[in-house]
């Protein structure tokens, strides 16, 4: 908590203290739900926290990452920020849109292999050869206390909250957010939400250790990659503090996509909506006032308006067929 503490500070600024809003959703939900909107940081995802309090520690001439999109986008302008050099290294599966926002913030791209598990290798590899320090995307002391300022935020804004609802990937958002708001009031439950292929943290919980798991494309394509088989922080952090971990199906992604456009008015990435997807499904019962994060709007435009318009989607080998929004 004191780590938590210290990055409110250090990031003061620099990420921003996002809005927290009622959702429209919430009487059709049948429960006060409100949304954290990560997705206006300047980089248009969380990660933004995260990356500037680690990356406001390092002392050397740049830093290197690894990421399915968010993380580097994040790196590149925390990097910026201080006049640092940044690489960012991805895998074939990240989408054209979040290549280029890393770029535009000024960062090298190395497109290495076909999954964040070789675009990790590659990142690894780089900062030996280059002197470059690494800045991993969730397991990781610095990034996990800059995410959990986003706990401070929700239970400072709102100490009524019973549960939280959020996206899972590698953990650290989920690890850092729990950690502050148990700490503050430890009754809270703390709900997880993955899709339900190749989703690496809910498959190590299940198995009580971290696993291997094959990356498919996805709608939600931030929550893909492993987790590291070394995993020492945000594996052990989440076995310990999620009380629930949810799965969502493409279909039930597609749909939240449009829900929230829809909706909310909003233009959220699928990562994004998983905890919105679960809840429109009927996956999840909640009491009191809870709050999910709306954790990124980097989307692939040119898929996004084929969900809005409830036109079918090609994610690898699965063909999702189109549903037509119901108001
Ligand atoms: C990274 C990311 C997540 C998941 O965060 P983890 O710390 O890896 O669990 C969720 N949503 C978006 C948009 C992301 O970029």
């Amino acid at each position: 908590m004191s780590d938590v503490m210290a990055a409110a500070a250090r990031i003061r600024g620099l990420a921003d203290a996002t809005p927290l809003v009622p959702a429209a959703l919430s009487d059709r939900l049948g429960v006060e739900l409100l949304l954290k909107l990560e997705l206006c940081q300047p980089t248009g995802a969380f990660k933004l926290r995260g990356a500037v309090n680690a990356v406001a520690q390092v002392e050397g001439p740049g830093v290197v990452c690894c990421s399915t999109g968010n993380h580097g986008r994040a790196v590149a302008f925390a990097a910026r920020q201080r006049g640092l050099r940044a690489v960012v290294c991805l895998s074939e599966l990240v989408p054209q849109a979040k290549v280029e926002g890393i770029r535009a913030q000024g960062a090298e791209v190395h497109l290495a292999g076909r999954s964040q598990d070789e675009a990790q290798v590659e990142a690894t590899r780089l900062a030996e050869a280059e002197g470059l320090i690494e800045i991993p995307p969730f397991d990781n002391a610095h990034v996990i206390a800059g995410q959990g300022t986003i706990g401070l935020e929700l239970l400072s804004a709102r100490p009524d909250l019973e549960a939280l609802i959020i996206p899972l990937s590698g953990g650290g958002l989920a690890a850092g957010i729990a950690l502050a708001a148990k700490a503050i009031k430890p009754g809270i439950r703390i709900i997880g939400v993955s899709m339900d292929r190749g989703a690496a943290m809910a498959e190590a919980l299940a198995a009580g250790h971290p696993v291997y798991v094959t990356e498919v494309a996805s709608l939600a394509d931030s929550l893909g990659g492993g987790i590291g088989l070394q995993n020492a922080l945000s594996y052990p952090l989440c076995a310990a503090l999620l009380d629930e971990v949810v799965l969502v199906s493409e279909a039930e992604i597609y749909r939240a996509m449009q829900a929230v456009f829809h909706a909310e008015r909003l233009v959220a990435e699928g990562g994004s909506v998983v905890g919105i997807a679960a809840l429109l499904a009927g996956k999840l019962k909640l009491t009191g006032p809870a709050a999910t994060v709306l954790t990124g709007r980097n989307v692939d435009m040119a898929q996004f308006k084929r969900v809005i318009n409830g036109e079918p989607v090609t994610l690898g080998a699965l063909e999702l067929e189109g549903q037509h929004h119901e108001p």
